[in-house]
């Protein structure tokens, strides 16, 4: 037996329905079961001005009002998402589960002491250097540079120890943070600071090697 439906809407509903394109999931579940319901069934879908009173919209009214005074049963979130918080939300969670990656996996002790987390900035900075800069930084970075203590555990240098002070083992987080010669020697003190200069402009990092001749061993 065939029924018939006169389904009202309101005219924003309406063009959300006859649109190419559907953004709206809402919109998409409603044209679905319009498909399924007029499968067997004379459906009409018609516009009704809010408020004018017609016994099927205030039917709907009291039904939304009816609706709204119950408690949600569903899976959450209920209200839509914004396509920049459901983004930024993919990405916050992105950055902690690297963080807490490059903190468990094994090894890499040296890139670690100098590589503390994410740092957009100082990627997108790096990416944009020539092929040799990005050689020399990377390399400093990790370790894996001609800088003696990646050079005595790979049994080409007789000791690890900085060439510098000729007290502390050869690291880059020696050579750049921690040893008061070339410290001295480059900002006039010999304090030694946090390793802070992934947060910080590249061309901090870049004068440094070049005044300290690290340059040469990158
Ligand atoms: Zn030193």
């Amino acid at each position: 037996m065939q029924a018939e439906f006169n389904s009202r809407f309101s005219q924003a509903v309406l063009k959300a329905l006859e649109a190419e394109q559907i953004s709206s999931k809402l919109i998409w579940e409603c044209i679905v079961a319009l498909q399924d319901l007029g499968r067997h069934n004379q459906v009409t879908l018609a516009w009704v001005p809010g408020h004018s009173g017609h016994r099927g919209n205030e039917k709907a009214d009291e039904a939304a009002r009816l609706g709204a005074t119950l408690e949600f049963i569903g899976p959450e979130p209920f209200c839509g998402l914004s396509r920049s918080i459901i983004r930024s939300s993919i990405l916050n969670r992105l950055n902690i589960q690297s963080q807490e990656w490059w903190q468990k996996i094994p090894g890499q002790r040296q890139a670690k002491l100098a590589i503390k987390g994410r740092s957009k900035r100082f990627t997108a900075d790096l990416l944009n250097q020539e092929r040799k800069i990005v050689r020399m930084v990377v390399g400093l970075l990790t370790g894996h540079c001609r800088l003696n203590k990646h050079m005595y555990n790979m049994r080409l240098a007789d000791d690890d120890l900085c060439r510098f002070c000729l007290e502390e083992e050869e690291t880059a987080v020696h050579v750049l943070c921690q040893c008061a010669r070339l410290r001295l020697r480059i900002m006039g003190d010999p304090y030694p600071s946090p390793c802070s200069f992934m947060e910080e402009p590249l061309s901090g990092l870049k004068a440094f090697i070049n005044e300290s001749g690290l340059g040469a061993f990158l």
